[in-house]
């Protein structure tokens, strides 16, 4: 193979090295990708098992053909310079994150949950009325919707940025939203794929052909998209059980579903189920009919039977329909038992 030497869009100058066969687009197009890798985009339809490893591994065999064609201006950093800036810029990072820690105040997180959960209500109730058909709901959502947009505005009036409150770790929600983003990825939607490729297609499609959350799209409080609490659904993936004998777990096992909601999820079923504020005729069927085909796909496939009405003749038809069959195979029958008599008496 003849010497090869590109120049990268950023001036860095690479040469081949002797016995490399990949083209300088190639290189190039490898480089690309691994510095993208850690973005979740990249890996969101890695779901088959060992993929992320192979695909790294494909990447590594292009880029080890392939060296600096110069030293960049000023040199290489030697190991012990690269790792003490390393270790500067984590230590940097974890003495902010202890400063932030430091300011928690339990109060406005608690006031930041309660904004989060009554915007999640309002939406639930945009989504009830959304519901194409009969509405004997409507007055009542309406009156939810507004009273949650109320108390929504209220909280925020008091909290101001929601985006700038800490937990008690000293992150702040976008960080934890970055984070919920890969777990989304790769402790639900990868698994959930591998286990549906060969069991339940038509559900394995319907995930596959979600699209990547954006970061900011995600809670900063479980691993779900912050719009699956407007539909009721959490993803608190790490939640575990109740401690045995503890308040929580009487709790939970009188209100199912309670102790795995996530805290910015909005609590509507939970009152449907007390018949607190609940919608008058709003049960499974009409949240069923409120999901996106992607939400009912992931947690809802089954369809809800229709109730339909009897029809007493239709049933009286089929029935004398069956009693018509039935009564010319018996003719059948007949026939052929006669015409077998009719031979044994002509034969001799
Ligand atoms: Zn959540």
């Amino acid at each position: 193979m003849p010497e090869l030497i590109i120049t990268a869009p950023n001036g860095v100058v690479w040469k081949r090295l002797p016995g490399g066969t990949t083209s300088g687009t190639d290189f190039l197009a490898a480089l690309e990708m691994l510095v993208s890798l850690s973005d979740v985009s990249r890996q969101w339809n890695w779901w088959q098992e060992g993929r992320e490893r192979r695909e790294r591994e494909r990447l590594h065999r292009i880029l080890e053909q392939w060296d600096h064609a110069a030293p960049p201006p000023g040199g290489y950093l030697s190991k012990e310079e690269l790792d003490a800036e390393f270790a500067a810029k984590r230590a940097q990072r974890e003495e902010e994150r202890q400063r932030r820690a430091a300011s928690y105040d339990e109060e406005r997180a608690m006031i930041r949950l309660s904004l989060l959960r009554a915007e999640a209500t309002a939406g639930f109730m945009c989504n009830a009325l959304a519901i194409p058909g009969s509405r004997a709901w409507q007055p009542k959502a309406e009156e939810l919707r507004r009273a949650s947009e109320r108390e929504a505005a209220a909280l925020k009036e008091k909290l101001g940025d929601p985006n700038a409150v800490v937990d008690q770790a000293g992150d702040l929600p976008q960080t934890r939203r970055e984070r919920h983003l890969y777990e989304h990825m790769a402790f639900f939607r990868h698994p959930l794929l591998q286990e549906w490729s060969s069991s339940q297609r038509k559900r394995f499609h319907k995930l596959l052909a979600m699209p990547p959350p954006r970061p900011s799209d995600m809670c900063a409080e479980c691993q779900a998209p912050a719009d699956w609490h407007t539909y009721g659904f959490s993803l608190s993936l790490w939640q575990g059980k109740p401690a045995s004998g503890s308040t929580a777990e009487v709790l939970g096992r009188l209100m199912p579903g309670w102790w795995e909601r996530c805290l910015a999820c909005t609590p509507y079923q939970l009152h449907h189920q007390w018949g607190h504020n609940a919608l008058p005729d709003f049960g499974y069927e009409q949240w069923h009919a409120m999901l996106p085909p992607l939400l009912r796909a992931i947690f809802a496939p089954g369809t809800p039977a229709p109730r339909k009405p009897v029809d007493p003749r239709a049933a009286l038809e089929k029935r004398l329909r069956a009693t018509e069959a039935k009564a010319e195979q018996l003719r059948r029958q007949l026939a052929e038992i006669e015409l077998a008599d009719r031979g044994d008496q002509a034969d001799p």
